[in-house]
């Protein structure tokens, strides 16, 4: 299948790269010609433009940071919707809000093209491993259709919902993982202070009952596990400001929808403190820094 996807950073890099290795022809874009150089030596091609990589395109997947980027590329000054042709699926994998997702696939249904929301868990190790977890908001039939797409890149698919519901489980998923993160780093955090040695904590809470992701697959202290950003001077991963970005989401659904997220708002003001202190751009695990002493 010729397949347009545009947005090509940490995540996006290596889902299309598991599209062109399970036999589709990918027509890659971004805004940095590094990211697309990344999928050309994947055996993308490259395309000089957005417009550009939807011609021809069955399908177009999306992966961009933020609903701004999202409604920009679809609605914005270029208008790529009026470039895709009627009949196309669009998938769209970025974390974004899910009022945005609702507008944009209403201009595509508008225009005749089927457009799902696609958020995805697992990071950048299920990405390139293709097993990411996909929450999908959309029509039964638009999931069906994406389905063969979506296997090649992911390993759990869920139908959330109507459109926009793959995004509202995204955010309740994320504040979850920034909550999670935050009370791991303080665990270890309180375990060095006492001269525990942090692999040999972070192991025995993993076997006991605070065992969670980020202990099994993401540790924050660096050494603990090999392949997770920690051990990779917080380079790559989920930048703190993308889960700052999904825990604002969070918390504007739960003012809209009067919800309690009482932690969810301290996890959001902790990882807004971590952005200003310059480590917006790190992987958020480098929360741990915050909580570990110096010196
Ligand atoms: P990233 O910052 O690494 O990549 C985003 C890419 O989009 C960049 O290469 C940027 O140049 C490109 N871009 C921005 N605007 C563009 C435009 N108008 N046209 C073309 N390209 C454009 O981000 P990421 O980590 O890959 O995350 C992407 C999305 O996935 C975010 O919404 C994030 O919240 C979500 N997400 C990330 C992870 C993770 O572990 N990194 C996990 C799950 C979900």
């Amino acid at each position: 299948m010729q397949i347009a996807f545009i947005g090509l950073g940490n995540m996006g890099a290596p889902m299309a790269i598991n599209l062109i290795k399970a036999g589709h022809s990918v027509k890659a874009f971004d805004l940095s010609q590094d990211a697309v150089a990344k999928v050309v030596a994947g055996g993308g091609q490259a395309a000089a433009s957005a417009q550009d990589a939807v011609q021809g395109a069955e399908a177009v997947i999306t992966m961009l940071p933020a609903s701004q980027h999202v409604e920009g590329l679809f609605l914005g000054d270029g208008k790529l919707l009026a470039s895709i042709a009627k009949g196309t699926l669009v998938i769209d994998s970025s974390t974004i809000a899910a009022a945005t997702s609702q507008k944009v696939a209403k201009a595509a249904e508008a225009a005749g093209i089927d457009f799902i929301d696609a958020p995805v868990s697992g990071g950048t190790g299920g990405a390139i491993a293709g097993t990411l977890t996909f929450m999908v908001g959309g029509r039964e039939a638009q999931l069906e259709r994406a389905r063969p797409l979506l296997e090649k890149m992911g390993a759990n698919i869920f139908h959330a919902g109507s459109v926009g519901a793959g995004q509202t489980a995204k955010i309740c998923n994320n504040m979850l993982l920034g909550i999670l993160m935050v009370g791991t780093s303080e665990a270890i955090a309180l375990g060095v202070a006492n001269g525990l040695d942090p692999k040999v904590l972070s192991e025995i809470m993993r076997r006991s009952s605070g065992g969670n992701w980020a202990l099994e697959k993401y540790n924050p202290f660096p050494g603990v596990h090999e392949n997770a950003p920690a051990s990779k001077g917080y380079a790559g991963g989920f930048g703190t400001d993308l889960m700052l970005k999904d825990l604002g989401l969070s918390q504007e659904n739960a003012i809209a929808t009067k919800a309690s997220t009482p932690l969810g708002g301290m996890a959001r003001a902790i990882y807004a403190a971590h952005s200003v202190g310059g480590h917006g751009g790190e992987d958020f695990s480098s929360v741990i820094k915050m909580l570990l002493k110096k010196g």
